[in-house]
């Protein structure tokens, strides 16, 4: 096995932030490894939304035909109440007139896409697996980073994209709370079937108080069926540790989507004829007011965990690994590069976490929930202009970087 050398970025996390790290750092010739936890890479999780902002950066290191090959392309958001009826809808990425697609993918189709590309553009030996950090000391020359049951390794700066659980914020935060749940928890789950609505409609139906979903397609089969993911939110006290692979159970939250039978979509028969179905709390963590300690940075989730609202849990991560690769070109010192990633970065990533908490773009659907005490409409129009629906839908693309403007990177 290779090590890393005294002048290489040692990248902690072989996740999507990481990944992406490896292979923006590739394209501007800037040595790097990845060291990772896992022995080996599993199609984990279920679907991701990767918005226009976040595809800009993946369509610049190549990756576009790759993901349009394995997911979807997105072509509107969807908004419906909990009896079936459309609130609101807009076009997303290119169909909006977006310089670059919105792509609704598997999480593990995503991972792959990005772990082939590194694997061919860095090496076989980029990527360590099997090495999980256990911290990291500095000096005035660069950095050492300790792994359980694996040598030590030596480079300038560390980057740790070792996601929510990160050792490394531990390391810089030992005192932190343990995670903040926010009294709802999530089953989602992949349904194989026929398409529904536009076939690449990205839906949001009801609120979280009575029960609420999103369901996207996410994979395309040749037989013209596609992998939808689905997932419900429900207010609930308590809640298990967040773990991405822990299995659900369809008793345990069917409840309040069980009389779900719209015209354009049998919730129910969704859900009963998954292939799986996985629990997730809704948790995130506090902002915190440092990201970067001298030759060390949190990235990513490691930085700022976020609630899966709004597909930006990846995309951000995806945007620290642009934004910091960009600086160390532009610095020799790489300590001044952190420094800048971090003034950059913090405080317009630490309003999405925040915003995520209370006003995700489903709060379009509360608005009128609001309105109608949960009752059915006759018109939209006569409960809300839908000029308002928009305005919530523009300010949420504002907070999260992801308008027009910004998503282009300007
Ligand atoms: C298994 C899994 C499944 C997920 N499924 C979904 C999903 O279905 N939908 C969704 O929206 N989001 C999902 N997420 C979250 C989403 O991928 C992240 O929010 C987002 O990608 C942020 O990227 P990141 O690189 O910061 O973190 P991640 O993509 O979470 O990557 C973190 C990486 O660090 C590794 N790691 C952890 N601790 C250590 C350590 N001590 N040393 C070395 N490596 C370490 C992990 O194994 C992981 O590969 C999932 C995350 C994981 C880990």
């Amino acid at each position: 096995m290779k090590s890393a050398k005294n002048g290489d970025i040692v990248i902690i996390g072989g996740g999507i932030g990481g990944l992406t790290m490896a292979l923006s750092l590739h394209q501007r010739g800037i040595p790097c490894r990845v060291f990772e936890a896992a022995s080996e890479f599993r199609p984990l999780g279920v679907g991701i939304n990767m918005m226009p902002h976040a595809i800009r950066v993946l369509s610049t290191l190549g990756l576009e035909e790759n993901l349009n090959r394995y997911g979807v392309e997105a072509k509107e958001f969807a908004y419906f109440n909990r009896h079936g009826q459309e609130i609101f809808t807009e076009p997303c990425g290119r169909f909006a007139g977006y310089e670059y697609p919105h792509f609704s993918i598997h999480r593990g189709d995503l991972h792959q896409v990005l772990y082939e590309a590194v694997v061919e553009r860095l090496g076989v030996g980029a990527v360590s697996l099997g090495h999980r950090c256990a911290g990291v000391e500095q000096d005035a020359d660069g950095v050492t980073v300790r792994f359980e049951d694996a040598p030590e390794q030596h480079g300038r700066i560390a980057l740790a994209f070792d996601g929510f659980h990160s050792a490394l914020r531990h390391q810089f935060y030992p005192d932190e709370a343990p995670p903040q749940f926010g009294g709802i928890n999530m089953w989602r789950g992949v349904t194989r079937r026929k398409p529904f609505l536009t076939g690449a409609s990205v839906t949001r139906v009801g609120t979280v108080q009575v029960g609420k979903m999103v369901i996207y397609a996410i994979r395309q089969f040749d037989d013209g069926t596609q992998l939808i993911n689905w997932n419900t939110e429900q207010p609930r006290d308590d809640h298990k540790l967040n773990d991405w692979a822990t299995p659900g159970r369809i008793e345990d939250f069917i409840e309040p989507f069980a009389g779900w039978k719209f015209d354009w979509l049998d919730i129910p028969q969704l859900i009963a004829d998954a292939e799986f179905i996985l629990e997730y709390p809704m948790v995130d963590r506090d902002p915190v007011g440092r990201w970067v300690f001298d030759r060390v940075a949190l990235m990513g989730d490691a930085a700022h965990p976020m609630y899966p609202r709004g597909g930006n849990g990846g995309a951000q991560a995806i945007l620290d690994a642009e934004c910091l690769s960009g600086l160390l070109t532009e610095h020799e010192d790489p300590v001044a590069a952190l420094r800048m990633f971090e003034a950059e970065r913090l405080e317009v990533v630490n309003r999405i976490v925040l915003t995520n908490r209370d006003q995700p773009p489903d709060y379009i659907i509360e608005t009128v929930d609001n309105l109608t005490g949960g009752a059915p409409f006759e018109r939209i129009e006569d409960v809300i202009d839908p000029a308002e629906l928009a305005a919530i839908s523009d300010r949420y693309k504002d907070t999260a970087r992801y308008s027009k403007e910004a998503a282009c990177g300007r």
